[in-house]
């Protein structure tokens, strides 16, 4: 019921000419798909050279951030009217690097949420916890935060994604087990059943982000409440990443 979605966050890689090499590439390699959704979210240099190379393929286009104004005194910041124009569906949100290392709280996120949802972008709302956060048996604790704040003040009729990355497991080459990914998962499902309602949880895509490779992904991806991945790494070359798309 719900449909895959497979997603490549780039982070800072790829000037315009390997952007364009790899999505060509990969064009090529995911074209019979039609069963699931393909997004790759390029850097904002290279969103609208993609986006011209995507147009009339099955790979849809996402941004890894944005401000949540229209316009305006805000420099060096993107909006999301902006990312419209060059062809975005989607804007990943509170990436952990977002929040570890420039600093995004729960607050700012959330009102980059509801203007994404506003100008009809989809938000990919990440969340997940730090190693020692686990450790202590804060995990749920942390992720209920992130969810509930993230999510404040959304309208139930509003898209939305949420992808949950354990801050230990993203490049690190140290992925959650099936089991220990399905837990938050099934435990993010409730929370959206909590603040939504069980239909509305049903329906909300909830993706799992951190070392998903090509041999790693069948095993994640089978589990009931993942409905697709968020790839770093492996999203850089086209083979491994077609790979995953294709990885039944
Ligand atoms: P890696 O797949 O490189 O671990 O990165 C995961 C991630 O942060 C995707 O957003």
């Amino acid at each position: 019921m719900r449909r895959l979605l497979i997603a490549g966050n780039w982070k800072m890689n790829k000037t315009v000419p390997e952007a364009l090499s790899l999505v060509r590439e990969l064009k090529k390699l995911v074209s019979d798909v039609n069963d699931r959704d393909i997004l790759v979210c390029p850097p904002f240099t290279a969103l609208y050279p993609v986006g011209k190379e995507l147009k009339g393929s099955n790979i849809l286009l996402g941004a890894q951030n944005m401000f949540y104004e229209e316009k305006g005194a805000f420099t060096g910041e993107i909006s999301p009217i902006m990312l419209k124009d060059v062809g975005a569906s989607y804007v990943i949100l509170g990436h952990s690097e977002r929040r570890h290392i420039f600093g995004e709280t729960d607050d700012l996120i959330n009102k980059k949420v509801i203007s994404a949802a506003k100008h009809g972008l989809t938000p990919i709302l990440c969340v997940g916890e730090l190693l020692e956060e686990r450790e202590r048996g804060e995990t749920e604790v942390v992720v209920e935060r992130q969810v509930r704040e993230g999510l404040k003040g959304l309208s139930r009729e509003s898209e939305f994604v949420i992808a949950y990355e354990p801050v230990w497991a993203i490049g690190t080459g140290k992925t959650a087990t099936p089991e220990q990914a399905q837990e938050v998962h099934k435990f993010i499902r409730g929370l959206l059943s909590e603040i939504f309602d069980s239909e509305k949880a049903k329906r909300v895509r909830i993706l799992y982000g951190g070392s998903v490779k090509p041999e790693n992904a069948k095993s994640l991806l089978e589990m009931s409440d993942i409905d697709g991945a968020l790839v770093g790494g492996a999203s850089l070359k086209a083979e491994s990443f077609s790979k995953i798309v294709k990885f039944d």
